[in-house]
């Protein structure tokens, strides 16, 4: 049992320590104890699907920080035991280890976990996920080891791991139960340019299929069947379809849940002491006037930040324009914003579809939505303000490239 005077984040990942490091630097000098059901120290996901799969990175780039930054900073990391329970009355935390850790206030930055595929078979060796650093060095073997690999979902992470796959010179085909890939994030205008460009890299695409069986011999997985009856082999399996936030102790707690740990503007929950940030808080964002929750890097980064001012009593909100960013083979894009599926009414392009250099709007009644960079640099920040800014612009302007984004 620890001192009732601590600042306890549960959940080691890039949300924990962007938490602690912010705690330091804003003054706070009490204990601060970072608790991560994984054995390594925080570390960023995105190489995992692509620099560090590909093996162009080496495992030490992905930490948050170097392993003396904890001590050097009088940061508690405590690894390898899960937070098992909170006693919000007591203002303590349980841990796997049957030890209890005090709080003064607690952050929740416990992320989120694969959606597992609900089929039978999916248990055979070599039915992979990606989440963590361990899954990434299995799947790089198995791309070694493998001539034909089937991912199945083609949202960010399939689509990635297909990319790293085709590089890696592996067969692949990609199994979508949707009319494209991305297509509740993107809608069709967009969506057709990252079909094109695994086509372009001869992935097989199969859509609006149905996977029914993971196929194995031994054990081990052999191939995929569909709801036709159709079946496509393949010596791995990569899963993608989706992640839920781990807010099940949120929810044990009865803390306010509902597609995550939900928290106010400031990052705090429906208990004054406990906050959530990263992939789990569901927030209030007070430029979309609606609460979201961001399953990417830039909001794992960020949010923490102010999730620490708050927990010291800073008046503070968290009002960052939602973004990410993929790399797949030679396409690099940026996003900023927020639609909700189907919710634009038209798309504005701005460059060159075809050449894959290009600007994508998304409008409603005028005014822009989300905007999206492909191979074009420089421009998310003005993007980000015409998406802040939440006025009608003119779409002939807007898609005219000889037009800056700041003068529309
Ligand atoms: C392969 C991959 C590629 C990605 N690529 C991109 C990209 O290109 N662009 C982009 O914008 N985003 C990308 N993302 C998303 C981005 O990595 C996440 O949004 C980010 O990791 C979220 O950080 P987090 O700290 O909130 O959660 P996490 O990274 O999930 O960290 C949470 C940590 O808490 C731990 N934990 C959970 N429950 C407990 C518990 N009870 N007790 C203790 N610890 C617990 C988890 O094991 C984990 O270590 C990618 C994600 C993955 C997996």
């Amino acid at each position: 049992m620890s001192a009732n005077n601590a600042y306890v984040i549960a959940g080691a990942g890039l949300a924990g320590a962007k938490a602690a490091q912010t705690l330091r630097e804003e003054g706070f000098d009490g204990p601060v104890v970072l608790i991560g059901d994984e054995m390594e120290r925080p570390y960023e996901r995105p190489p995992l699907s692509k620099d560090y799969l590909l093996g162009k990175a080496e495992r030490e780039a992905i930490y948050v920080h170097p392993e003396s930054w904890y001590t050097d900073n009088g940061v508690e990391l405590r690894l390898g035991v899960p937070v098992s329970g909170i006693n919000a009355a007591a203002h303590e935390v349980g841990l796997a280890d049957g030890s209890w850790v005090g709080y003064t206030r607690l952050l929740l930055a416990t992320g989120s976990s694969p959606r597992r595929l609900p089929v039978p078979g999916a248990d055979a060796d070599g039915v992979l996920y990606l989440r963590r650093v361990a899954d990434s060095d299995q799947i790089k073997a198995a791309f070694q080891a493998a001539s034909q690999v089937v991912v199945i979902g083609a949202g960010w992470i399939g689509l990635e791991t297909a990319a790293a796959a085709r590089l890696a010179g592996v067969e692949v085909t990609i199994l979508e139960t949707a009319a494209l890939p991305l297509l509740r994030v993107l809608g069709p205008e967009v969506a057709q340019v990252f079909a094109g460009l695994h086509r372009d890299h001869d992935v097989d695409l199969r859509f609006g299929v149905q996977v029914s069986e993971i196929l194995s011999a031994g054990g081990r997985v052999r191939g995929v069947r569909l709801a036709d009856g159709s079946h496509v082999p393949a010596d791995a399996v990569v899963v993608g379809v989706g992640i839920t936030p781990n807010s099940q102790l949120a929810e044990a707690a009865g803390l306010a849940t509902g597609n995550g740990v939900v928290v106010d503007a400031a990052l705090r929950s429906s208990d004054p002491d406990i906050f959530a940030a990263g992939d789990v808080a569901c927030a209030y964002h007070p430029v979309l006037g609606r609460h979201i929750r961001v399953e990417h890097w830039a909001n794992a980064l960020n949010q923490p930040q102010t999730a620490a001012r708050a927990m010291l009593g800073q008046d503070v909100a968290y009002d960052n324009i939602p973004y990410f960013y993929t790399d797949q083979y030679d396409l690099g894009m940026e996003y900023a914003g927020y639609v909700e599926p189907g919710g634009y009414d038209q798309v504005v392009f701005r460059g060159d579809v075809g050449q894959r250099e290009f600007i994508a709007f998304w409008l409603a009644g005028g005014k822009v939505l989300a905007g999206m960079n492909v191979n074009i640099w420089d421009v998310s920040e003005m993007i980000q303000a015409l998406v802040r800014g939440g006025r009608a612009v003119d779409p002939a302007r807007l898609g005219d490239p000889g037009i800056p984004l700041d003068q529309l």
